[in-house]
């Protein structure tokens, strides 16, 4: 993880001239949701997999926000949980 002062893009008064960002993080949002230790995100924008997943990544897109998934409660319509997982090739 790259943590880095950079400049604060949505300065406005009284706030600071530069902000800390996760640097890595700030380019991979902007290339896929950030939904990265689930198995059913399972497929490239707009995610067809995970209807969450979708949403979260367009909201991230129209913002320019970064929203990291720590935790994940998401159901389909017969309250069953979206997230998956992953499997590792120790798994396998
Ligand atoms: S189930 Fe949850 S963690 Fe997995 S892709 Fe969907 S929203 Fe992300």
């Amino acid at each position: 993880m790259t943590i880095e002062k950079i400049a604060n893009k949505y300065k406005k008064r009284f706030h600071p001239d530069e902000v800390w960002a996760n640097i890595e993080m700030d380019e991979l949002r902007r290339k896929e949701c950030l939904c990265i230790n689930c198995e059913r995100k399972n497929d490239k924008p707009p995610y067809s997999s995970c209807p969450i997943a979708k949403k979260l990544y367009g909201i991230c897109k129209e913002y320019d926000m970064a929203i990291a998934v720590t935790r994940c409660g998401a159901t389909d319509t017969e309250i069953n949980l979206l997230y998956l997982p992953l499997t590792t090739s120790k798994d396998q």
